[in-house]
């Protein structure tokens, strides 16, 4: 018994040896990133920029006849009279009623240009809301902490952004190699519209014959992480590489229906229960795609040292891993396509029986499930086969951008460079971004908005208060900056 005893405990010890060699070695790999370049940013300007952008309520909605396009019209003026050197120099184009191209002609035309995406729209304050906000949503309320207004984040201050690196990138004379293109969309928010102005801004690049070498959207932001003893005062830079699709589907039970004062055991709803409860027991199947293998071995090489003697076994822990992330809604929805139940009809009156019961269903696909692949497991995992399924909006999954591609490198150099701290990490986005009907003419697509953020803070996105700290704003124009003099260079 003792020698076996002895073997295993000579075994362990090796493990473990072996163990604490590997984790010391698992850490972010050594490169040399030289430093940044100095960038001049008014911030003053910026911040003053912002504001106004606020202050223009250019909303989308589904139904066309809502939008009030002069809206659009006062923020293309406003542009026009904030970025004059822009105007002199970009050639612009209006498309569709009021999304926009800017053309900015490169040295060098044997090279792909570059595009920088923004949408001019925002989403409408919720009836009944508007009294809950600190500043009113539309001032653009610059309090010296916050710039507070519908689109602080999502997304005037990335547009406005943008614009202010161009502006002052002109005024000190700097000319890109690649051409670059600034690309506005007009109704990012108005979930799978069928022609919005993204895709015409793209066929219009495409009749032209351009392919991109690199399209850059919002998505990911820089979120601070602080975990005790484990992350210690690191940040996280999530760059979307991917965007989850988005379908709702209407599922519709027939019955006979009649008067209420007669019914069967179970009434169309009651039928209908049972679907909702075959679709909620029955997820998705679970799967951990390389972007979140990446994701994890960037943040375990961080780890402090204790905290990677387990991260460095990460390829051992992955089936655990899955396991812990699909009982968690925050990460669940990283590993599968996620069902939501959010809408339900029966009859019309409390004394009639329902003939027809629906329920709507709100699905976001994972990248690789197409909606065809939703419906054939509604009808696989729902034992009632007499149900009707209806599509009633739908968007596919995007697909995966490569995390080793020039563009990539390039953010992930900027953000280390600015802070050495940083994880920069592949992200997958949960929500519709313009960026994805970019991909017949680009394969290199990133989502990712240079600001830092909490967590907390985001969540005012669409919601009460949205507002951008102000110390973020020139660090934002600073990044874009670096990033056009590198991605526009050979
Ligand atoms: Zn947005």
């Amino acid at each position: 018994m003792s020698i076996v005893r002895n073997v295993v405990l000579g075994a362990i010890g090796v493990a473990s040896g072996a163990t604490a060699i590997k984790a010391a070695k698992y850490v972010p790999q050594k490169r040399d990133l030289g430093q940044p370049t100095e960038e001049m940013v008014d911030a003053k300007r910026c911040q003053e920029h912002l504001s106004k952008a606020i202050s223009i309520p250019t909303i989308s909605y589904p139904d066309k006849e809502k939008i009030d396009f002069s809206q659009f019209d006062r923020f293309h003026v406003f542009l026009e009279e904030a970025f004059p050197l822009i105007h002199k120099t970009l050639k612009k184009e209006v498309v569709q009623e009021a999304s926009l191209i800017y053309h900015w002609k490169g040295t060098r035309d044997d090279l792909e240009p570059i595009a920088l995406l923004a949408h001019q729209d925002v989403v409408p304050i919720s009836e009944g809301t508007e009294q809950d906000w600190e500043h009113e949503p539309f001032s653009g309320h610059n309090d010296g902490e916050f710039i507070w207004g519908r689109g602080a984040l999502d997304m005037k201050n990335h547009l406005i952004g943008v614009m202010d690196a161009v502006e002052t990138l002109l005024e000190e004379g700097f000319q890109p190699e690649r051409d670059v293109y600034l690309l506005f969309g007009q109704d990012e928010e108005v979930v799978a519209s069928e022609d919005g102005g993204a895709k015409n801004i793209m066929r219009t690049l495409k009749e032209r014959g351009i392919h991109l070498d690199c399209v850059l959207d919002e998505g990911g932001a820089i979120i601070p992480v602080n975990v005790k003893g484990i992350l210690n005062n690191k940040e996280l830079v999530g760059v979307g590489v991917a965007e989850k699709g988005y379908t709702d589907f209407e599922i519709t039970v027939n019955a006979k229906g009649g008067h209420s004062s007669q019914p069967p055991v179970h009434s169309g709803l009651g039928e209908l229960a049972n679907v909702i409860k075959d679709l909620e027991n029955n997820q998705f199947k679970a799967e951990l795609l390389p972007f979140v293998k990446e994701l994890f071995s960037n943040i375990g090489r961080n780890c402090t040292y204790p905290a990677r003697l387990v991260m460095c076994n990460l390829n051992l822990l992955y089936p655990l891993l899955k396991f812990g992330m699909t009982k968690i809604p925050f990460t669940a929805c990283l590993v599968r396509t996620t069902t939501a139940v959010t809408m339900a009809q029966g009859s019309p009156a409390a004394n009639v029986l329902p003939q027809k019961s629906s329920v709507t269903v709100n699905f976001r696909q994972m990248p690789g499930t197409t909606v065809k692949d939703v419906e054939n497991h509604i009808r696989k995992v729902c034992r009632n086969k007499d149900i009707e399924v209806k599509v009633l909006k739908a968007k596919e999954a995007s697909k995966f951008s490569p995390t080793d591609s020039r563009a990539f490198k390039i953010i992930e150099e900027i953000c280390l460079q600015d802070n050495k701290d940083s994880i920069v990490a592949p992200y997958l986005v949960m929500g519709g971004t313009d960026a994805c009907y970019y991909e017949p003419i680009c394969e290199n697509i990133y989502r990712y908005a240079p600001y830092r953020v909490s967590v907390s803070l985001l969540r005012c996105t669409h919601g009460t208060n949205e507002r951008i700290p102000v110390d973020t704003v020139a660090s934002g124009v600073a990044f874009f900056k670096r990033f056009i003099r590198k991605a526009s260079a050979e």
